[in-house]
């Protein structure tokens, strides 16, 4: 089974957002073909968007999937409908949210698709726990991870779960 490399962005605001995330990592490790390789801590952030809605909790999990990216998609909206999401406005609340990150090295431009996600660079909450998965990960094009981390707004960052200090904890382990 050809197995990929591939990244997930999570986030929460509703609905008890830890335990959602929670959830959603449990969700992921069994999904059909595919295993989770190591979970990032979860962190706080100030709202992208409205401002008139609760602070978001985020993280990131590595997965090695045979899953092609339409079908792993498909996947992760599932689990978002699991969790009872519904599309109510641009960057409102939500009690689950997955984006495909990244796929390998690949650079996807669908419909219904485009990877790397086309926010990522812009988003301390995404680029950070990136970094906490693999502290020199790349992009398709070359950036570093951990240069754009430097570089981007800052959302009033805060890490939750393990508390820092505490790195006997999933997400070190690569
Ligand atoms: P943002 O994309 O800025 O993070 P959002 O997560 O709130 O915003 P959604 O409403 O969750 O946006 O998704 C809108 C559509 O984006 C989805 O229906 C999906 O088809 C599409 N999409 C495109 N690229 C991706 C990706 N890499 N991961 C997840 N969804 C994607
Ligand atoms: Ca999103
Ligand atoms: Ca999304």
């Amino acid at each position: 089974m050809a197995e990929t490399d591939v990244y997930i962005g999570l986030g929460s605001n509703l609905a008890d957002p830890l335990s959602q995330l929670g959830r959603a990592v449990s969700a992921l490790a069994t999904l059909p073909q595919t295993r989770l390789v190591a979970q990032s801590p979860f962190y706080a952030s100030r709202p992208v968007g409205p401002q008139d809605q609760p602070d978001f909790i985020n993280g990131a999990v590595h997965l090695r999937t045979a899953l092609l990216p339409l079908a792993l998609l498909d996947a992760l909206q599932a689990i978002e409908q699991a969790h009872h999401r519904e599309r109510l406005r641009r960057w409102g609340p939500r009690t689950l949210d997955l984006d495909l990150l990244l796929y390998d090295n690949q650079v996807i431009d669908e419909e219904r698709l485009s990877v790397p996600h086309p926010e990522l660079v812009n988003r301390d909450f995404v680029l950070q726990p990136l970094m906490d998965l693999v502290p020199h990960l790349q992009l398709p094009d070359g950036r570093a991870i951990a240069q754009l981390r430097e570089q981007c707004p800052d959302n009033n960052l805060r890490r939750l779960h393990p508390e820092p200090g505490n790195l006997a904890s999933p997400g070190h382990d690569d």
